[in-house]
């Protein structure tokens, strides 16, 4: 998992003090069990850090354009998508007590905003996904992907087939 450090000593001295940060930074492909969902460019960050007094929360927007494939045609199309961000770092005293809910830590008065990134990207990724809402998929006899032209296939195929069956049963 690709880091994504940023120093908050600074943040940390003042309850209320703000750090923006804006930046595009390349991120490791989002890795969802069974496959991995890639990145097809830079993803753009445009967020505030907040001195919290409980904490640095993490505040804004993060835009990235995903590598996703079409569950119905299976060709990769590339899907822009803007997240946002809602997360509190804790120093790791204070998280304990805050068991429930939960949080990502500062250490050394640094936190990493990758893996909060990575997490809000995760949950908007959906499990079916389509290149085109009319994508015509693939042709069920030859698979050749129909958005491309037609087969020659035959389109009633299935259907003489179950005549033959049909007349074959009668027998
Ligand atoms: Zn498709
Ligand atoms: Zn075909």
């Amino acid at each position: 998992m690709a880091e994504l450090i940023i120093d908050v000593s600074d943040l940390l001295r003042e309850v209320g003090k703000e750090l923006e940060i804006k930046m595009s930074k390349e991120f490791s492909p989002l890795n969802l069990g069974t496959r991995e969902v890639k990145f097809a460019k830079l993803v753009d960050l445009n967020l505030t850090l907040e001195n919290v007094d409980s904490g640095v929360l993490a505040q804004g927007t993060v835009e990235g354009t995903l590598i996703l494939q079409c569950n119905r045609c299976l060709k990769e199309f590339a899907c822009p998508m803007k997240v946002k961000i809602e997360e509190i770092f804790c120093h790791p005293s204070k998280s304990q007590e805050l068991e429930e809910s939960e949080t990502f830590p500062i250490m050394d008065e640094r936190v990493d905003l990758a893996p909060v990134i990575e997490q809000a990207f995760l949950l908007v990724i959906p499990m079916k996904v389509l290149c085109n809402p009319k994508c015509k998929g693939l042709c069920p006899i030859c698979g050749k992907n129909l958005n491309e032209g037609m087969c020659d296939c035959p389109k009633q195929e299935i259907d003489s087939r179950f005549l033959i069956l049909k007349k074959l049963l009668k027998k």
